[in-house]
This record gives C-alpha cells, structure tokens and sequence, in this order.
C-alpha cells in the first residue's frame, strides 16, 4: 500500500476492523517511512453461498434479508442493532466456515434458532413459529415448554429496563 504522502511503499497497519456490512475493512496504516498515517478500505473476497431453499430453489445467502427477519422477531424486546448484527456475524461465519458452496435455508433457520435462544427467548418464539409454520399449536408449546424448562426461566418475563 503506497503512501499518499512520500510514495513509500510500505506501511504497518495499526487498526483494522470491518465496515457494518462485514464487506469491506478499514485499515489505519501508517507509513514506514515518513509515519503519515492514512485510511484504507480493502473489499473482502467473498465466495458466493447458495442457499436451498425447501422447494429446492437455489438463491445467494442474503444478509440483509436475514437481518430482517431477526428484526422483525426482536421487535420491542430488549435487544439491540448491535446484539443481532453478531449474531449474524456467527451465523454466516458458521456457514461459511464449513467450507460448502451450498446451505439449506433449513441449517441457516437452524442456526439463527439456536443463537436466538439464548439471546431472548420472545424473539426465538417468534423467529420459529414463522420459520417452522407451526401447523399445530400442541408442537409449538412442546417446545416452548421444552425450551423455558431447559433455561429455568419465564419467558414472559420483561425485566429488561425500559
Ligand atoms: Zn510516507
């Protein structure tokens, strides 16, 4: 990376870290020779994820349709941007960490699931019964059930402040 100031062509980077969509990072660099520090934004390499979808459909992972859909479950709940953008974070890095080209949406619902629970469980409640379309209500409060006597915690408790 060249140095806008003197030409020198090396620089010792002093922070990095990922732009909000994870696309691009953002260095700090400062030039080896001279010490002037400048900004890059370095487009990360990403390899295409399909998805499988249940009737078999393949699409690109999409992250912010994802996003939405977590949102959309969190809706009044004590959760933050920042606490679903990590948790999509984790789900694509698990995803993409496995190495394969091709994901079911039911692994991607799998996942967002898991991490959801232990995050609120109103928004997990909500997450699965539209991901799962729960056709009959006895399979859904199984799992409610399931899940609150797992946590040993009410779900209906809001004692997050407000
Ligand atoms: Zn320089």
């Amino acid at each position: 990376m060249q140095c806008p100031h003197c030409g020198h062509n090396s620089s010792k980077v002093i922070d990095s870290r990922p732009t909000d969509d994870g696309r691009v990072i953002r260095r700090r660099r400062e030039c080896e020779n001279c010490g002037f520090r400048f900004t890059t934004f370095e487009r990360v390499e990403v390899t295409p994820l399909l998805v499988i979808k249940k009737n078999g459909n393949r699409e690109e992972f999409n992250r912010e349709k994802l996003m939405k859909g977590i949102v959309r479950s969190a809706e009044k709940r004590p959760v933050s941007m920042n606490a679903i953008t990590d948790l999509v974070d984790r789900v694509e890095n698990r995803l993409r960490s496995s190495g394969e080209s091709e994901v079911t949406s039911n692994e991607i619902g799998e996942y967002v699931m898991e991490d959801l629970a232990s995050l609120d469980q109103i928004a997990y409640i909500r997450f699965a019964s539209v991901y799962r379309q729960f056709k009959d209500m006895s399979v859904f409060y199984k799992e409610l059930k399931e899940m609150m006597e797992k946590s040993g915690s009410n779900p209906t408790d809001n004692s997050g402040d407000k």
